[in-house]
């Protein structure tokens, strides 16, 4: 079963990155409500049928960690994704106040729970692990979306890959070209580790008021960034430190990672993880929601 346009009543954007829209739509045939991604790509046609190709082993891949799957499709020189909804988007928009430490935890559970079946089922490495990819729904679950499954779509995005804030790991800084070999396990444990503490924080944890070549030289040669040790306990604070050291050959895996005292201990705790979500975005409902182009904070 192939899901068409035809079949999509459009409705509001939820939002616009690099390389596209996100809207939420109505798919009528299964009164499922889906979020369809557009992503525009200078590509001929054989290029692209092979994207959508390669999406669909995601047809096979369901778990709780990860945003589902419906299916894709192409017309004229765009790709069409469709995703489930989640309600109340990512998780950028949910911590411009910093997030307490039991709800950081479950949050970072749940990403690498995702980041780990993406390795063990699909042999994927995500790519772009970062707020806006991590997405959070009204039950209070946290799932990932935007992993690179399709090696032609990784390609064609990293092309044109620009942007001003970088979660790339100090390995792949220098290494841009060879994007495409050089990519391992190990960044995505980087980028994790600078997502907890943007999450944490309500802020991304480098100088952005710098050139972007002077925040790629902060990453490569300085000293990694931390979890405020006044707000965290030093489980928490020891997770993040390991997640981002900086030599890539003894950053730990996720088996390790969910190993760690700090994630054990998280995952015996019960956390009200819908009412946090509900509250945090009632309070992005109140700044403006939607409309607001970027977090309060940057
Ligand atoms: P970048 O282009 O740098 O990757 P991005 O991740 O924000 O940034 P998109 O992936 O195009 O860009 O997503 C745009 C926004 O749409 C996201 O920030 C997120 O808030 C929202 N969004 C994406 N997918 C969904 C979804 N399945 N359900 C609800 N909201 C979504
Ligand atoms: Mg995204």
């Amino acid at each position: 079963y192939n899901i068409t346009m035809k079949e999509m009543e459009v409705l509001e954007v939820l939002g616009s990155g690099q390389y596209g829209t996100v809207r939420r739509v109505y798919h009528r045939p299964t009164c499922v409500p889906m979020a369809l991604k557009e992503i525009r790509l200078e590509l001929n046609n054989q290029a692209l049928r092979q994207i959508i190709m390669e999406l669909d082993v995601l047809h096979k891949a369901r778990s709780p960690y990860i945003v589902d799957f419906y299916g894709a499709f192409f017309i004229e020189s765009c790709v069409y994704y469709c995703m489930e909804f989640m309600d109340y988007g990512s998780l950028d928009r949910l911590y411009p106040a910093g997030i307490p430490e039991d709800i950081l935890g479950k949050i970072t559970l749940s990403t690498v729970r995702g980041l780990m079946f993406l390795k063990d089922e699909l042999n994927v490495i995500h790519r772009d692990v970062k707020p806006t990819n991590i997405l959070v729904n009204k039950k209070g679950e946290v799932k990932l979306c935007d992993f690179g499954v399709s090696g032609q779509l990784n390609q064609s995005l990293a092309k044109t890959h620009v942007g001003c804030q970088s979660y790339m790991a100090p390995e792949r800084i220098f290494d841009v070209e060879n994007s495409a070999v050089g990519y391992t396990i190990q960044s995505d444990v980087w980028s994790l580790g600078l997502t907890i503490i943007e999450v944490a924080t309500g802020r991304y944890p480098y100088d952005i008021s710098t050139n972007m070549f002077e925040q790629l030289n902060a990453i490569v040669h300085g000293d990694p960034p931390k979890l405020p040790e006044s707000r965290y306990s030093p489980l928490a604070c020891d997770f993040v430190a390991r997640c981002l050291t900086k030599l890539s050959t003894v950053r730990p895996a996720y088996p390790e990672l969910l190993q760690h005292p700090w994630l054990v201990e998280v995952d015996a705790k019960d956390v009200d993880m819908e009412d946090w979500a509900a509250r945090s975005y009632g309070l992005y409902l109140a700044r403006g929601g939607n409309r607001q182009v970027a977090p309060l904070i940057k």
